[in-house]
């Protein structure tokens, strides 16, 4: 480190200061240009975490640069008591590119977008006659739907809900892709299912193939609505906008975040057949929402995310980095498979390394990649959809030096 090197005094400050509600490694990014980033000290990454899947086109784009600045020229905020162009644009295009919907409402993050989902399929039930106690919602074991009360008694896993109780009443979690747990759980009170397509924070763990098509099918039985949390596996991120095509279902409600704004903060919530007219006037809003500035960046990533060759080089990207991963461990000593889709992709290691998934990210970032845990003993790959081969190959060859120096 050279005499100027702030990442001392930067790291005691954030320790003082902060909640110590994170643990973050011990750098200071300073600059990225694509899949790269550089620290305080100038040391270089590559950058296979992304921002939590939200740097889908990298860092520091020159297109999403141009947007942004373009927009700050122009007009930084409204709320919604006015109109702006970005954000109505950017609904229409977003309605226009998920087909199943009608309506859209944008908010701030991913918690925002769930918890406006959540509100939207009471509402709805509400609006059908059903009384409070016929307006559960279903949502699995192993689930990730953010940190406001709603969303952790909705993420069903008890480390994101305890000392935080007393809960919001009515929800009810299943095991995911156990269809018998799943119908033996499904009763007429239940209103609304809220599934993620691939499990992120929970492990990488794709629905089963059927799993959701079941659950539509579930839904439509108990005129339920199917809302599918796209938060961190919709945008392209599996080699298809929305995860949700592979398994040619049309969900109710789908609600993204993270890589809309591809690192400018920024949720939404879509909404297709009747449940799109649930929340009238008056019956919702944030102040952030649609924001401009925001808007206009997401305009900017829709666009370029929504093309063959971008999803192209996501499945590709996507296959090199499973084959990489094999390569790296052709013996399987440490990883016990590896699953997911496109470039989101979770290496899960053996029982016995399981514990050591944190010292694997420590070495990883003192190798120069940055990548990602998830769940238990799971790491995980969720780079930028528009990584080139020679990043991901060198991002590879850089954990394989990790793994040797944290796993040997
Ligand atoms: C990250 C995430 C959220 C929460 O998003 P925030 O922007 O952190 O509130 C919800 N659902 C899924 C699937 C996520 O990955």
């Amino acid at each position: 480190m050279s005499a100027e090197d702030p990442t001392r005094s930067l790291l005691a400050s954030a320790r003082e200061h902060y909640l110590p509600i994170y643990r973050q490694r011990e750098l200071v990014l300073v600059r990225g240009e694509g899949s790269r980033v550089w620290d305080a000290a100038g040391r270089d990454f590559v950058d296979l975490a992304a921002g939590i899947a939200v740097n889908a086109l990298g860092h520091a784009d020159p297109g999403l640069r141009e947007a942004l600045v373009e927009q700050a020229g122009r007009l930084w905020h409204t709320s919604n008591i006015f109109h702006s162009e970005p954000p109505i644009r950017l609904a229409e295009e977003l309605v226009r590119a998920a087909g199943f919907a009608r309506r859209v409402f944008l908010c701030n993050s991913g918690a925002e977008a769930n918890e406006a989902a959540i509100k939207l399929a009471r509402r709805y039930a509400a609006s059908r006659g059903r009384d409070p106690a016929r307006r559960v919602i279903l949502t699995f074991r192993g689930s990730f739907h953010g940190r406001t009360l709603a969303a952790i008694t909705a993420t069903a896993q008890p480390k994101y809900q305890e000392g935080f109780e007393p809960l919001p009443a009515g929800f009810r979690h299943v095991d995911f892709n156990d269809v018998d747990a799943l119908d033996a759980a499904f009763g007429e009170d239940v209103c609304a299912v809220l599934v993620e397509p691939i499990q992120g924070e929970g492990g990488v763990l794709p629905a089963a193939p059927g799993f959701l098509a079941h659950l539509r099918r579930r839904c439509d039985e108990q005129g339920a609505l199917l809302m599918l949390d796209e938060i961190q596996c919709g945008m392209g991120r599996t080699g298809r906008l929305f995860a949700h095509a592979w398994d040619g279902i049309s969900p109710d409600v789908v609600t993204l975040a993270k890589a809309l704004g591809g690192g400018f903060p920024i949720g939404a919530m879509l909404v297709g057949g009747p449940a799109a007219d649930a929340l009238g006037f008056g019956s919702h809003g944030t102040t952030f929402g649609g924001n401009p500035l925001a808007a206009a960046v997401a305009r900017a990533v829709l666009a370029r995310i929504d093309q063959p060759e971008l999803l192209g080089n996501v499945e590709a990207r996507g296959l090199q980095l499973v084959e990489g991963l094999r390569r790296l461990d052709p013996a399987a000593r440490w990883f016990e498979g590896v699953r997911g889709r496109g470039l989101m992709q979770g290496a899960v290691l053996r029982p016995q390394f399981a514990e050591r998934a944190a010292a694997v990210l420590d070495a990883a970032a003192g190798e120069g990649v940055l990548l990602l845990t998830a769940g238990t003993g799971v790491l995980r790959f969720v780079p930028a959809l528009n990584i080139s081969e020679a990043e991901l190959a060198e991002g590879l060859e850089r954990l394989g030096r990790a793994l040797h120096a944290a796993l040997d």
